[in-house]
C-alpha cells in the first residue's frame, strides 16, 4: 500500500509541476520519506534517515515525513527533528500539493475520507497496476498499529475501480494487484442498491475488463473467506492462483488473545478448500512468534500449521510491541531470545519445505508475465502462481505472457526457457 501510495504522491505532485526522480541525494529538491511503522525497527530508522539526508541535501531542499508513522507521531517528528519541513499521514495523501508549500505543515487526520478522490496517474512499472479498493481498517487486532494510522475501513466504490483498471490497461498493464488491509472485507459498508457489492462480485465485475488478462489482490483475511470466495479464486481463470492468508499464530489461544476472530481449525479448512478446488494455488503467510503469553505449545501449534498447510512463502517476525495497540500492555511479554529461538526454528523449518517445493518444479511448465529486463541478457517475470523466473532474452519480450518451462531451481526464483 505504501508503495502505491508513493505513486500517489508523485503523480498529484506532477500535476503541480513537473518532478524527475533522482538516485542522487545532493541533486533531490524535495525528498519524502513514506514510512511504515508495523514494526518498531522502521520508525527508530526514521530519524537517523532524516539525520543524513538533513547532512548531504541541497540547503533549499525540502524533507517531508508521509505514511503510518507520520500518522502516528504526527507533530512530534518536527519537535524530534526540526529540519522536517512538512508531515503528511497515510490517509491525507491527496493533501501533498497541500502541505508541501507550508511551512512545518502537519496533516494527519485519520478520519479523512478521499475513497473517491481522483488521483491523477503515475505508475513506476507500465505492465502492472496497483489500485486501491478499500483504504483503513475496522479489525482491531491486538498487535497491530494500523487501524490508529489508516483509520476506519472505507470502499472505494466499485465504478471508480472498474474506470482506474480500464485506463491502466488502456496504457498497457495485462495485470491488476488490488489493494487493501483486509480485501475480501469489501463493501461492508455500501448500503444504497446502486453500490452494494462484496468482494466475489467486484473481482468478476473487474474480470471482464477486456484486455486484462491477471489479477491479484492482497491481503485477504482468513475471516472473510467464505465458500464463495474460494470457488469464485479458483475457477475465475483471471485470478492469479496465489493467495495470501495470514495465519499470525497456529494457537487458537493465542488468536483469542490477538483477536483475529478465527481458530487454528478454521484457518486450516479455509486451506484445505484452497488446496482441495486449486491444487496449482500457492499459499503465503505472515506469523507472528513471541506473542505476549505464547507458550511453549502455542509455538508448537504454529509450527504443526506451517507442516500442514506448507506455506510457499512465509513472512515472519518476532513480535514487537507498538503503542496505540492492547497488547502493548499485556503481561507475559516474552524474552527477545526465547522469541528469537522460535523465529530460527520456524524459518529453518520453512526453508525445507521452501527447497522441497521449488525442487518438484524442475520441467514444469508455468504462464510468465515478463516485465522487467536484467543486465547480462535476462528478463524477469512472475508466473500464475506468483513464482519468480529469469530468462534469457531482450525488451522485445517485455509485456508478453508466455510459457516457459523450469531448468534451473533456487529457493528464491527458477530459470527457464521459452518453449
Ligand atoms: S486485520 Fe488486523 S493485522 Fe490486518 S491491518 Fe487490520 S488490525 Fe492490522
Amino acid at each position: 500500500m505504501n508503495v502505491r501510495d508513493s505513486e500517489h504522491l508523485i503523480a498529484e505532485l506532477n500535476q503541480q509541476e513537473p518532478y524527475q526522480i533522482t538516485d542522487e541525494l545532493s541533486d533531490a529538491d524535495l525528498i519524502i520519506i513514506n514510512t511504515c511503522s508495523v514494526r518498531e525497527k522502521p520508525v527508530a530508522k526514521l530519524f537517523s534517515e532524516i539525520g543524513v539526508f538533513k547532512k548531504y541535501k541541497k540547503p533549499s531542499a525540502k524533507i517531508g515525513v508521509t505514511g503510518c508513522t507520520a500518522s502516528h507521531l504526527g507533530k512530534e517528528i518536527i519537535r524530534r527533528a526540526p529540519a522536517v519541513d512538512f508531515v503528511l499521514g497515510a490517509r491525507n495523501v491527496s493533501k501533498i500539493t497541500k502541505v508541501i508549500n507550508t511551512k512545518h505543515a502537519v496533516e494527519v487526520d485519520t478520519n479523512f475520507d478521499e475513497s473517491s478522490y481522483n488521483f491523477a496517474e503515475y505508475r513506476t512499472n507500465s505492465f502492472k497496476a496497483m489500485v486501491n479498493i478499500s483504504i483503513g481498517c475496522d479489525k482491531s487486532c491486538t498487535f497491530c498499529i494500523v487501524p490508529a494510522t489508516r483509520g476506519d475501513e472505507v470502499s472505494i466504490p466499485s465504478s471508480l475501480i472498474i474506470s482506474e483498471i480500464t485506463k491502466s490497461v488502456a496504457l498497457g498493464a495485462k495485470e491488476v494487484m488490488l489493494l487493501g488491509q483486509n480485501v475480501n472485507n469489501y463493501g461492508r459498508r455500501f448500503s444504497s442498491s446502486d453500490e452494494i457489492c462484496n468482494f466475489t462480485k467486484l473481482l468478476q465485475q473487474i474480470s471482464m475488463i477486456d484486455g486484462l488478462e491477471r489479477i491479484r489482490f492482497t491481503s485477504p483475511h482468513p475471516l472473510h473467506m467464505d465458500d464463495e470466495f474460494i470457488e469464485e479464486f479458483a475457477s475465475n481463470p483471471k485470478i492469479c492462483k496465489q493467495i495470501h492468508v495470514p495465519l499470525q499464530s497456529g494457537s487458537t489461544a493465542i488468536l483469542q488473545k490477538m483477536k483475529r476472530g478465527y481458530t487454528k481449525e478454521n484457518f486450516i479448512n479455509r486451506c484445505e478448500k484452497i488446496r482441495k478446488l486449486c491444487p496449482e494455488a500457492t499459499i503465503s503467510t505472515d506469523i507472528i512468534v513471541g506473542f505476549p503469553d505464547e507458550s511453549d505449545s502455542d509455538f508448537e501449534e504454529t509450527m504443526s500449521v506451517l507442516n500442514t498447510v506448507r506455506f510457499e512463502q512465509l513472512f515472519s517476525f518476532k513480535y514487537s510491541a507498538r503503542p496505540h495497540t492492547e497488547a502493548m500492555d499485556f503481561d507475559n511479554q516474552i524474552e527477545n531470545s526465547l522469541a528469537g529461538e522460535r523465529l530460527t526454528r520456524l524459518q529453518t523449518r520453512h526453508t525445507q519445505i521452501l527447497d522441497e517445493i521449488m525442487d518438484s518444479q524442475l520441467g514444469k511448465i508455468h504462464r510468465v508475465y515478463i516485465d522487467e529486463l536484467k543486465p547480462n541478457g535476462k528478463v524477469s517475470g512472475r508466473a500464475d502462481d506468483g513464482k519468480l523466473f529469469f530468462i534469457d532474452g531482450s525488451e522485445e519480450l517485455l509485456g508478453r505472457i508466455i510459457d516457459v518451462k523450469v531448468t534451473r531451481t533456487s529457493r528464491g526464483a527458477l530459470d527457464g526457457e521459452i518453449i
